[in-house]
């Protein structure tokens, strides 16, 4: 065997070894960190042999992290929350194409971005001080907007993805002018400046400080389910109203991810991606926060869901939110929603 033919033989050889060895790890960053998720994880491992190194962070520090790491992040898979955070990493040309027949058929087309996957959906809904402000009176998310509601409505920050995926999905529907109008009326209907989270603007409701917020369903959901008897004693006062039940339906927002451009575990991470939409592992992921399914055939037993009622849902595809978060950011911006 001549030299260059031994070289050539040895680089088969680790090549072969690379090959094994990208099926036997799955580098994952991702912003959730939910007790159920220890077993979503054991039984990938389980079923496919592949162990999974897990880095937790919060959503926007795991996305510059992926940045700054560049094209040797060990990352395979980035899981985060928000159409509007994941939309961005697709604009940094972070995420890699994934040809998956099993993902598109379990999908619902409206929860498939360009190059990335809602794995559950959260609702945005009005809640309300039951004894300050009639249910009736904030049926669509434009009531909010209503003079009758001055001094009454609390927000967290616009800056917030939340929010921006809420203007996000208002554009979508009205147009930028009807968008900034609504954010402005509901600015000048502030009880007080944007602060805190959506939990805070629950228990700013609950307390009677504000008549009227917004909030994901899940933060809904945690309350009622608290072990804490004073958490759930507030949500008595709460009322909870599904937001534009005759037009587009309530907000959706979605948890999800994608396979990431420099992922060295491309095999890997295409199985987790399809690993996640399995009826067990759907099940696993939605019930960890509260939160449904986004295959539509799969149920969770969630007495805390059960209870919010069904509704109906805006299927606006989740693309269309996160094309117009940039445009949501500046609305928010020139209205003083800061
Ligand atoms: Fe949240």
């Amino acid at each position: 065997m001549s030299r260059l033919t031994a070289i050539g033989a040895l680089a088969a050889l680790l090549a072969t070894a690379n090959a094994v060895a990208e099926e036997k790890v799955l580098n994952l960053y991702s912003a959730r960190h939910y007790q159920t998720d220890e077993a979503l994880y054991a039984n990938f491992t389980k079923q496919t042999g592949i162990a999974i190194n897990r880095i937790e962070a919060k959503e926007d520090e795991l996305l510059e992290r992926i940045r700054n790491e560049g094209a040797a992040s060990p990352a395979d898979v980035f899981i985060t929350v928000d159409a509007a955070r994941l939309a961005k990493a697709d604009e940094l040309g972070l995420f890699a194409p994934v040809k998956s027949r099993l993902l598109e058929e379990r999908l619902p087309a409206h929860l498939r971005g360009n190059d990335w996957y809602a794995f559950s959906t959260r609702a945005r809904v009005i809640i309300h001080n039951k004894q300050d402000v009639k249910a009736e009176d904030i049926q669509n998310y434009a009531d909010l907007a209503r003079p009758a509601l001055k001094g009454k409505v609390c927000s967290r920050s616009g800056s917030h993805p939340y929010n921006l995926s809420l203007l996000a999905s208002i554009i979508a529907h009205q147009g930028e002018a009807k968008a900034e109008e609504w954010a402005r009326g509901v600015v000048a209907n502030f009880a007080r400046a944007p602060k805190g989270g959506d939990t805070d603007q629950i228990k700013a409701v609950a307390a009677g400080e504000c008549g009227v917020a917004i909030s994901n369903s899940y933060y809904l959901a945690r309350l009622l389910r608290s072990p804490k008897a004073e958490d759930r004693k507030a949500m008595e006062s709460v009322g909870i109203v599904w937001p534009d039940q005759k037009g587009a339906g309530a907000h959706i927002n979605i948890s999800g991810g994608g396979m990431l451009k420099t992922a060295p575990h491309k095999e890997a991470a295409v199985k987790f991606l399809e690993y996640l939409v399995s009826d067990d592992a759907q099940r696993y992921f939605a019930d960890g926060n509260n939160e449904w399914p986004a295959v539509p055939t799969v149920k969770v037993a969630n007495p805390a869901l059960d209870a919010l009622g069904p509704f109906k849902a805006d299927s606006l595809p989740i693309a269309a939110l996160a094309r117009n978060a940039a445009l949501a950011q500046k609305i928010y911006d020139r209205s003083g929603w800061r």
